[in-house]
């Protein structure tokens, strides 16, 4: 929904709070998902503004390690209008906030959706000021959808050589963890649950226990066994693909 809800500086206290006495370590917010600061419609444009600068307000008064965002979806437009358009939301969305980051995730290869591959990320963070405050989410549902090789600790050393390269090591500040419910390259955005997707154990595996992104926090969006969203099953089947992961580079 575009109503934002009306957080108190109680209440940002009472989440604080309850974080410092969890297990939790990091808490990341996803922005909500009918932005599109890519959008022609000024309109949409302007809510989307407003709802990004409602999050960072939050992710700021929380102590987040980023908003998370989809970039924006061209709808049959130009690819650089639509680049500049997403840069500009986003870089003003920034300066009416004091800390929070936003974390441009990758997106699964559509031709709409903006930020399917790492020039286009890079082109985005660039469109949007290029500051320290714009980081990368990369998930890796999206990633194998949208064409790239992640089957191996080699061939996904390769993919993040490549953020790194174009994007920057040091943006990456959190991942997504999905199976994928479409075959490689399918380019669209399926989320399957851990295990049961295309991606599947051995993928994730791969992803899970890859070196850099150890101490980054990782978030599953998946249905879980119940349709109602990831549970603790999906989170024990995660932590479980990462020990058989690190087993298996360990062997090598
Ligand atoms: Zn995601």
């Amino acid at each position: 929904m575009w109503r934002p809800t009306a957080y108190s500086d109680e209440d940002f206290d009472a989440f604080r709070e309850a974080m410092d006495g969890s297990p939790i370590e990091s808490v990341v917010i996803h922005a909500v998902y009918l932005i599109n600061a890519a959008s022609k419609e000024r309109e949409i444009r302007r809510k989307s503004l407003a709802s990004l600068k409602q999050a960072l307000r939050v992710g700021d008064g929380i102590g987040t390690a980023g908003v998370v965002l989809h970039a924006g979806a061209r709808k049959g437009e130009p690819y650089a209008p639509s680049v500049k358009r997403a840069g500009k939301v986003i870089h003003e969305a920034l300066e009416s906030s004091q800390g929070c980051p936003i974390l441009l995730e990758n997106t699964a290869g559509t031709n709409g959706p903006l930020g399917k591959n790492f020039d286009e990320l890079a082109e985005l963070i660039d469109a949007a000021g290029g500051g320290k405050r714009l980081g990368t989410c990369i998930d890796c549902c999206h990633l194998f959808a949208a064409g790239f090789d992640i089957s191996t600790p080699q061939a996904l050393a390769l993919v993040m050589e490549e953020h790194d390269a174009k994007v920057g090591a040091e943006r990456l500040v959190c991942v997504h963890v999905n199976d994928s419910k479409v075959p490689f390259g399918a380019n669209r955005d399926h989320h399957a649950n851990l295990g049961e997707g295309e991606l599947g154990r051995k993928g994730l595996r791969v992803f899970l226990s890859d070196p850099r992104f150890e101490d980054l926090p990782a978030l599953i969006e998946t249905a879980g066994s119940d349709g109602r969203g990831p549970d603790r099953k999906e989170v024990r089947t995660a932590k479980r693909l990462r020990r058989e992961g690190l087993k298996q580079r360990g062997k090598r």
